[in-house]
């Protein structure tokens, strides 16, 4: 079938479409694959027989403030405004009262107007990157990693430079990236809270690694940037914080998303913050609202930019999660799987039976349990459980985690 349509594409020497995009488009996600999947296995033998912990979609109600802002606003407000453009960024107000939020909770002096609203996350990255990197620069990314940022590396005309994590602890191996850095190094990406292995970096880590990069850049005199990404920044289910990074590296950006902390996936807001004490910052700023405008971005959802003032410090109610995350990870570990020590995001890292994680999800699917392959975060031999599901889920998922390791001991013991 590619074969037929690579002729299609090919058609009397001729280019018609972009060959990249077509294979983007063509080969999916391994995650959304999974997903997919699940949907027609849950019509074939019934939702509850299904254990579908592929996406990282909540399953848990927004606060319900959420719902009031909206309502208050679309009974209140003027609609012209509500449903007509804002300003690209987003509108100066929203924004402001996003900067005076992140001071009064992290002690930051970062400035509205160097806040640009975006559709998501997602988003945020891709006009981040796209404002930075000129063609042959390198991103550094820490394995495992959500696999977009490859995409949006390489569709910025950045190359992708991965470094694996420590194991078993999952944090950044400073050594590893010391080599990785070089002259061509325009940035770095670190996730934390980590899509997929919910670890946490503390301060003493924060700064271990800032120091680094600080450095690297004396060392080629160059500037490094920090794109810190940061959609499970609230989602943290023990004592600690996660420190602000703008209080410890000056050439920092944070993407941040509403998508988890407000289970708002499918409504796409977040933003871009530049650090004001990034060298050239406004200049920076300007690149990003040009990437911006480049990638067709009018403006933010206008509606969900204005609920944002209301909601700010808000989150969908962690306990369940954290429930969640407790019956999963102990439970595992009881039955003898190796599992990462999740302290925030809705993930769980389990090491594959058998260590090629394709071929362990695909006996997992037997046991009708959903689990995403690491290889798609580009790390071999574990899985990825989203847990952000209903405890009903997880309670009745049990039985068949425990079932899968026993047969699978049985099998390849005797
Ligand atoms: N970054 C990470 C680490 C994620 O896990 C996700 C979504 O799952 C995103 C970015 C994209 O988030 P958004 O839905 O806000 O675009």
């Amino acid at each position: 079938k590619d074969e037929f349509i690579i002729k299609f594409i090919f058609f009397n020497g001729v280019i018609m479409i972009n060959k990249k995009m077509y294979e983007l488009g063509n080969k999916g996600s391994d995650i959304r694959e999974l997903f997919e999947y699940g949907k027609k296995r849950k019509a074939l033998v019934g939702n509850d027989n299904v254990f579908d912990f592929s996406l990282g979609n909540p399953n848990v109600s927004s606060p319900k403030e959420v719902n009031e802002t909206l309502i208050k606003l679309l009974q209140e407000e003027d609609s012209t405004v509500l449903h007509g453009y804002t300003s690209a960024p987003g509108d100066i107000n929203v924004r402001k009262k996003i900067a005076s939020y992140l001071n009064d909770t992290y002690s930051c002096t970062v400035d509205g107007q160097l806040i640009y609203l975006t559709v998501g996350a997602a988003a945020a990255l891709t006009i981040s990157l796209n404002a930075i990197i000129n063609e042959g620069d390198e991103v550094v990314v820490i394995a495992p990693y959500f696999p977009e940022y490859k995409v949006f590396i390489e569709k910025a005309n950045g190359i992708i430079k991965v470094v694996n994590s420590l194991v078993p602890s999952f944090k950044p191996d400073l050594n590893k990236l010391s080599e990785a850095i070089n002259e061509n190094t325009k940035a770095i990406i670190i996730n934390y809270p980590n899509n997929p292995t919910g670890v946490l970096l503390n301060e003493e880590e924060i700064k271990e690694l800032c120091l680094l990069l600080k450095q690297k850049e004396k060392q080629y005199n160059n500037t490094i940037y920090l794109i810190s990404d940061e959609p499970y920044r609230e989602l943290i289910y023990s004592d600690n914080k996660y420190p602000f990074i703008t209080n410890y590296y000056d050439n920092s950006i944070v993407c941040y998303s509403f998508s988890k902390s407000l289970s708002l996936p499918g409504e796409r807001i977040g933003y871009v913050l530049v650090n004001p004490k990034a060298s050239n910052s406004i200049d920076l700023y300007k690149a990003i609202c040009g990437a911006g405008r480049s990638l067709g971005y009018v403006c933010a959802p206008a509606l969900f930019q204005y609920m944002i003032p209301n909601c700010l410090g808000l989150t969908s109610d962690l306990n369940i999660y954290k429930t969640n995350r407790e019956i999963l990870y102990n439970s595992l570990k009881e039955y003898g799987y190796d599992v990462v020590m999740p302290e925030g995001a809705f993930y769980l890292f389990v090491k594959a039976l058998g260590d090629d994680s394709y071929e362990f999800s695909n006996l997992a699917k037997s046991y009708d349990l959903l689990l995403v392959p690491s290889d798609s975060f580009g790390y071999s031999g574990y899985v990825r459980i989203s847990y952000c599901v209903d405890t009903k889920q997880v309670l009745n998922s049990l039985r068949a985690f425990k079932r899968l390791i026993e047969d699978f001991k049985e099998k390849n013991n005797g």
